[in-house]
């Protein structure tokens, strides 16, 4: 835990560096208790600035010594700094010697350890709890790092770049030595010391260079890598197909950890990724788990030249790679999946994660822009406003000016930044000044509002036919709500990507007023001011708009559509994405007029009538029908409400899917029958996407066997629970019984655990499931109270800590938000004992109550009360206390 008041970090406050370290030659005697580092530098001072003393960082360190070229020099320590005021103005060198205490470390920042092996965790400020150093991504040195350990213990020695030497030392213990020839920022530094085994692929790339990809884990696990290494190597094609960039080490490891904060990290040439996010067989992983673990190989591999090779000046610029990467990997498992409707799935899912996740946070006490403007504790900033609403500014980059504009974008940005550390700026300059005259280039600055301004604009968009003169004018409007720190906006440029459908559903073509034919179907139209008018002409009949296709904005849309014109576009829409978006605001129509009326949600024959149709018909994906026959999240829901009462939107929703249970009863049952996977297990679209319905039609039919007492569905999902030989299965009729509440969950729920104790990742599920049951009386708070006691649950490991307490507070609203407040109490006590261990953790599971304001009474009140009780207590993290204070603001 830090000691010392928060201080608070500005963006405009930077400066370069006093002074570059150029080498860095790192020896590391292992030891868990007490691990000496001596650390060999060469420096120089940066003449572009005044000045001034050489002040390393450097936290939880015991320093030994400090030499410079060769002599004992004076310096001071401060908080957590190492300041020598009299350093040579001519290059010199620089020895620091200091000892960490690996072991102890919890907070899985910097060196710990993890099931016996040492592994690190540099980013973003890890690297000043192994050594003193200029720990701030704009100092790049190349790093030569000595490893020596117990050879028994630890048989793999890893860091970044090359292997030079290995040797045999006294005492049990050998050596290894690495190389790594790109210059770096000291968060990409990793090393791994440990007994591991590892998955071993030789590949040749495009331009005839041959490279060795290792997957290291523990012994057990070898045969869940095989999944990760194929993802591996179609990033790898991949990149160098669609972007022209290459692997550029001879060898690329990746190392499996089960104790770590994140999804995976990208240092350069050893990626170390959480095992939940590497690991997969059919047995123990869901389909939703293959394609994350590709997804996140994908980033981990494509941040090597967006991160790597192209650096972050400093931490402000964060989504400068983050966005960028997150963009990369979702492109890369849209090419993966191949056929159109698939790659619309993919689109889909992206866009529901941001919904669930940024839009709250853009809306709440933590709402910060794309590039944030000041921080306390930078940890608590890679969230999915720098990460999702990141990559959707880079997608809009590339609707603007297209799709081979965007990759000679790309390219000018290597050939003028590769090896240095940037802005959000140079990204910017680099697209446009590759595409000039194109709608970007044009309105840079005003386009840029997306990184400097948070909240998400609303659009509103109205169209009048006129029959007698054959147009059809679209108004849109723009506005952005005031967000926490930000109470005006300027408009923001907001690529519309539309169409217009006949009522029968056809396509019209496109003629903006002005022009002299139509321009196609389908078109793009920037709105770049509060309002703006679009004529179309020519337009034989009354239209449908389609509008915002594929999602081209972040934004909210207000579209003023009818039901029977969402009706058209479930039905016809030329764009994938638009008909699930139909699909999904004809519930929540109905969701929100029962929650806002007080009356019992009614779904009408019109909308269930249009369900069935989905479900029914032949030219539909089983993967999209799932999607369009899921309701909107509670989440989601109450993102539309002004004020949020947790139980009533649940109650509407459960009536909701009780409903469609129930009308569309023969629909679900023969749904289930009709997809059947019975070929061999594969993470394909096309069977995950089967799985998907089947999985969704069988939890309809408990659900509805439950409320009307027949045990055959019941039976049926115990049966199929038993015998499923994929975990796709087992744990979607699981999840069926357990949401329902069926009697046969319990029996179901210990199986599972039998069967899959040993397995931590498995564990994992079984806890996440149980905190993220529906809701049904305070069955399923009851039930977290008891896991907290189990003793398979842990703070101290991450995803388990995760598995019931993220799963509770932030994806459990009806079990969370409770009348009695024992909700809030728990996360009080759990955020403060979680504190003590891991404040980074700590920090993501006290924004479980970003949204306190919004909350009805007396939830309300009761929430505050939990928030001032925990920022109340003088010892908190950084982390913690940002986030409590931001939210008492
Ligand atoms: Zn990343």
């Amino acid at each position: 835990m830090r000691e010392g008041t928060a201080a608070l970090i500005r963006r405009e406050d930077y400066v370069a560096p006093a002074y570059w370290i150029r080498t860095v030659d790192l020896t590391f005697d292992l030891d868990p208790a007490k691990t000496l580092v001596t650390s060999k530098m060469k420096v120089e001072r940066n003449a572009a600035v005044p000045h001034g003393p050489l002040r390393l960082h450097g936290e939880e360190l015991n320093l030994l010594r400090v030499l410079i070229d060769g002599e004992s020099v004076s310096f001071r320590q401060e908080g957590h700094e190492l300041i020598i005021e009299s350093a040579p103005d001519a290059d010199f060198s620089l020895e620091i010697r200091n000892t960490c205490a690996p072991e102890k470390n919890t907070s899985l920042s910097g060196l710990y350890t993890s099931g016996g092996g040492f592994f690190t965790q540099c980013e973003a400020e890890g690297f000043r709890r192994i050594t003193y150093f200029l720990d701030r991504p704009d100092v790049m040195a190349v790093y030569t790092v000595t490893l020596r350990a117990d050879k028994a213990k630890y048989p793999v020695l890893l860091s970044n770049g090359n292997l030079l030497e290995t040797a045999d030392l006294d005492n049990g213990r050998h050596l290894a030595k690495w190389h790594d020839p790109f210059p770096k920022p000291s968060y990409l530094f990793a090393l791994v010391a440990a007994d591991l085994v590892s998955r071993e692929q030789r590949i040749r790339t495009r331009a005839g260079k041959d490279h060795l990809l290792q997957v290291y884990v523990r012994r057990g696990d070898l045969e869940k890598t095989e999944h990760a290494m194929n993802s591996l190597v179609a990033s790898i094609v991949w990149d160098e197909a669609r972007f022209g960039l290459p692997l550029d080490l001879e060898r690329f490891m990746v190392v499996g950890v089960s104790d770590f904060n994140m999804g995976a990290m990208e240092n350069k040439g050893l990626n170390i990724f959480n095992t939940s996010a590497l690991l997969a067989s059919p047995a123990t992983a869901t389909d939703a788990d293959f394609s994350r673990i590709e997804s996140i190989v994908a980033h981990e591999y494509f941040h090597n030249w967006t991160g790597n090779r192209v650096t972050c000046r400093d931490w402000f610029q964060l989504s400068l790679k983050e966005g960028l990467t997150v963009f990369r990997d979702q492109e890369f498992s849209m090419d993966m999946a191949a056929t159109p409707s698939a790659r619309a799935v993919c689109r889909i899912q992206d866009v529901r994660q941001l919904r669930a996740v940024q839009f709250p946070e853009d809306s709440g006490a933590m709402a910060h822009p794309v590039r944030p403007d000041s921080y306390v504790e930078i940890n608590n900033f890679y969230t999915p406003t720098v990460y999702e609403k990141g990559s959707e500014v880079v997608r809009m980059y590339q609707t603007l000016v297209g799709r081979k504009g965007f990759e000679a974008g790309i390219k000018l940005y290597f050939e003028r930044h590769d090896g240095q550390a940037v802005t959000c700026d140079d990204f910017a300059a680099a697209i446009a000044d590759a595409n000039p005259g194109s709608a970007l280039s044009t309105r840079l600055e005003a386009f840029k509002r997306w990184y400097a301004q948070s909240g998400t604009p609303r659009v509103q968009a109205r169209g009048s036919y006129d029959a007698a003169a054959q147009t059809f004018t679209l108004t849109l409007k723009q506005h952005n709500p005031a967000t926490a720190g930000q109470p005006g906006k300027l408009p923001q440029v907001i690529p519309v990507t539309m169409g217009l459908l006949s009522r029968e559903g056809q396509v019209l073509p496109l003629q903006l007023q002005g022009e002299a034919a139509p321009v196609g179907t389908e078109r793009v139209l920037v709105l770049d001011e509060a309002e703006q008018t679009f004529v179309f002409t020519g337009v034989a009949t009354e239209p449908v708009p389609s509008l915002l296709r594929g999602f081209s904005a972040p934004v909210v849309l207000d579209d003023g559509l009818s039901d029977a014109e969402l009706l058209v576009l479930l039905k016809h829409d030329a764009d994938a994405f638009n008909r699930w978006e139909a699909s999904q605001r004809l519930a929540l129509n109905r969701i929100l007029q029962a929650v806002r009326t007080g009356e019992a949600l009614v779904l009408d024959t019109d909308y269930l009538e249009a369900m069935r149709a989905v479900l029914r018909d032949p030219q539909l994906d089983a993967a999209f029908k799932e999607l369009a026959l899921t309701l909107p999240g509670e989440g989601y829901v109450a993102e539309q409400l002004d004020v949020v009462d947790p139980q009533e939107i649940h109650a509407a929703v459960e009536a909701a899917y009780q409903q469609l249970a129930a009308a569309l009863a023969d629909d679900w049952a023969a749904a289930y029958e009709a997809h059947q996977v019975k070929a061999g297990y594969e993470p394909s679209p096309v069977q995950s996407g089967q799985r998907a319905l089947a999985n969704l039609a069988l939890s309809m039919l408990v659900l509805h066997a439950t409320r009307t007492g027949d045990t055959v569905w019941p039976g049926r999902a115990y049966q199929r629970f038993k015998d499923a030989t994929n975990m796709t299965e087992r744990l979607g009729a699981l999840a069926a019984l357990v949401n329902a509440h069926a009697e046969l969950a319990e029996p179901a729920l210990q199986r599972f655990h039998a069967l899959f104790k040993h397995e931590a990742l498995v564990v994992d599920k079984w806890f996440a499931l149980q905190a993220r049951a529906s809701e049904d009386g305070g069955k399923t708070f009851a039930r977290v109270k008891q896991l907290l006691q189990h003793p398979d649950f842990t703070l101290k490991n991450p995803n388990r800590a995760r598995s019931l307490l993220a799963s509770l507070c932030m994806f459990n609203p009806a079990a969370f938000h409770r009348s009695d407040a024992a909700g809030y109490v728990l996360w009080a006590e759990q955020v403060l004992l979680l504190d003590g261990i891991n404040p980074q953790l700590a920090g993501r599971v006290a924004r479980a109550m970003d949204r306190w304001t919004v909350l009805a009474e007396p939830y309300r009140s009761a929430a505050r009360e939990a928030i001032a009780r925990v920022a109340a207590k003088p010892e908190l993290s950084n982390d913690v206390r940002e986030i409590v204070e931001r939210a008492l603001a």
